[in-house]
């Protein structure tokens, strides 16, 4: 590390030793550190995401969620896919030290991640995740403010993959319902 580097993070620390509580502002450069690069391609999302960054050519993750697919199955087929890999990869390491960091203090953050990593390490009430969380759902009309965890759903959808689509039946089409309307579950 470089003694500019080693000076700031001194001085970094020094202030939340001496703070009464910390604000922290969180963006997606923390996930990339942890492994989860959303706007570039890294091992870990590569290897989960292998079949679709191939069929489509994707030029990153994050370029998925952009793109027109040509069906429903395909769309969510990568969706799902993408958020179950979330859901069960393990949190990431600058979060854990991140938490370590400011354990004695109180704290609240701040951020535009939706990748749930923020979740594990400190709770619900401390957290505005601003931009959304792509682990939840919530009404697409929306007719209420309530949001619903989507892991069962990711799973169940994943299930239906076969290559880079869902298998196009009335029960893939019942579970995507259930992504757009599930205050009616
Ligand atoms: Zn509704």
């Amino acid at each position: 590390m470089r003694v500019g580097n080693q000076a700031t993070l001194q001085e970094l620390a020094e202030r939340i030793d001496q703070a009464d509580a910390v604000v922290i502002g969180g963006g997606s450069g923390l996930s990339s550190a942890a492994g989860y690069d959303h706007y570039h391609w890294s091992p870990a999302l590569s290897e989960a995401l292998a079949p679709f960054r191939e069929q489509y050519g994707f030029t990153s993750p994050l370029a998925g969620f952009y793109h027109c697919f040509s069906s429903y199955g395909e769309q969510w087929g990568y969706y799902s896919q993408y958020i179950r890999f979330m859901w069960e990869a393990p949190t990431g390491k600058p979060y854990l030290d991140l938490q370590a960091l400011v354990a004695d203090k109180p704290a609240f953050v701040l951020t535009t991640n939706v990748d749930q990593q923020f979740f594990r390490v400190f709770p619900q009430k401390q957290i505005c995740a601003f931009q959304g969380d792509f682990s939840y759902c919530q009404c697409s009309q929306p007719c209420r403010d309530d949001i619903w965890e989507n892991r069962e759903l990711v799973k169940e959808l994943t299930g239906r993959l076969v290559g880079v689509s869902l298998l196009w039946e009335w029960e893939s089409r019942s579970l995507i319902h259930k992504f757009l309307k599930p205050c009616m579950i």
